[in-house]
C-alpha cells in the first residue's frame, strides 16, 4: 500500500441475513471500490458469507476479511475457525480484539495468541483497542497502552508491516448521541500516543502498516476524521451496511491529498 492511500474497512457483525442480501451489499461496494486508486477497501462479513465474497471478486482494490480468527490452526476446537482455514479459503484480512468480542470474554492473552497465529498464517491483522470511558486524568492512555503492549507481546517487529491497529473508543462505537464521533483532535491525540507506544516498545523505526479510527464514522465526518484526526483509515460498522453510505466514504477517502 503505497504511503497515503488509505484503508477502509467494511464490518458488517451479525448482517445480513442471508447470502443474496450479502452479494447485493457486496456488488453494490464493489463497484465503487475497484474504481477507486487511492483507497484500500476491505470488506469483512460473516464467516458464510466468506468463500461466496472472495469467489465474486478479489482485486487489489477490495479484499476480503474475517470478524475472528482462532489462535490454533486445526484439531478438537468446536465451533472455531483457524487462521488458516481463512488464508487458505482466499482471505487477506482478519479483526481480532473487536470490543463485542472482548465483551463475551476475550482478554488480551487471547488476543495477543490469535494475533500471533494469524500473522503466522500470512493474514493482515486489523488489532482493535479502545477504552470504555475517558476522564480528566487521561486514564484512557494507560488503558490503550497495556492493551497495545500485551496484544503485541512477543511479535517481531517486522510483522508490524501486517498489523493495523484499530482504535475504537467503545462509547464511539454506533454512538446514537449528539457526539457521535470522538473529535478529530482527540483521535489525533490518541494517534499520536499509538504511535509512541509502539515505538518505545519495537524501537525507532518501527513501521505498523496504520492506525485507523472507529466509531460513528460515516460520509459526513470521513473528511474531518482522515484529514485532521491523522487516521490512516476507518474501521466502519453501521454505515457499511448501507452501499451508498460506506461508497460515499471510500470516495471522500479517496480525494484525501
Ligand atoms: C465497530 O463496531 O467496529 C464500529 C466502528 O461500529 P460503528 O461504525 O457502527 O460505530
Amino acid at each position: 500500500m503505497s504511503k497515503n492511500k488509505k484503508i477502509i474497512i467494511a464490518n458488517w457483525k451479525m448482517n445480513p441475513v442471508s447470502t443474496k442480501e450479502a452479494k447485493k451489499l457486496f456488488l453494490g461496494i464493489k463497484i465503487t471500490a475497484s474504481k477507486l486508486k487511492n483507497v484500500q477497501t476491505v470488506v469483512c462479513p460473516p464467516f458464510v458469507y466468506l468463500n461466496e465474497l472472495v469467489s465474486e471478486y478479489k482485486g487489489h482494490r477490495i479484499a476480503i476479511g474475517a470478524q475472528d480468527s482462532f489462535s490454533e490452526n486445526a484439531g478438537s476446537f468446536t465451533g472455531m475457525v483457524s487462521p488458516k482455514m481463512l488464508k487458505n479459503s482466499g482471505v487477506e484480512y482478519v479483526i481480532i480484539g473487536h470490543s463485542e468480542r472482548r465483551a463475551l470474554g476475550e482478554d488480551n492473552k487471547m488476543i495477543n495468541e490469535k494475533t500471533k497465529a494469524s500473522i503466522k498464517s500470512g493474514l493482515k491483522v486489523i488489532l482493535c483497542v479502545g477504552e470504555r470511558s475517558r476522564d480528566e486524568q487521561g486514564k484512557q492512555f494507560s488503558f490503550i497502552k497495556k492493551e497495545l503492549v500485551e496484544s503485541l507481546d512477543g511479535i517481531a517487529k517486522g510483522s508490524l508491516k501486517n498489523i493495523f491497529v484499530a482504535y475504537e473508543p467503545i462509547w464511539a462505537i454506533s454512538n446514537n448521541s449528539k457526539n457521535k464521533a470522538m473529535s478529530s483532535n482527540d483521535i489525533h491525540e490518541m494517534t499520536i500516543f499509538i504511535k509512541k507506544v509502539l515505538t518505545d516498545k519495537f524501537g525507532v523505526g518501527m513501521k505498523i502498516a496504520g492506525v485507523l479510527y472507529g466509531g460513528s464514522a460515516g460520509p459526513l465526518n470521513t473528511k474531518d476524521i482522515l484529514e485532521n484526526g491523522n487516521a490512516d483509515g476507518l474501521l466502519v460498522g453501521r454505515s457499511s451496511l448501507d452501499a451508498k453510505k460506506f461508497n460515499r466514504i471510500l470516495e471522500t477517502a479517496n480525494n484525501i491529498e
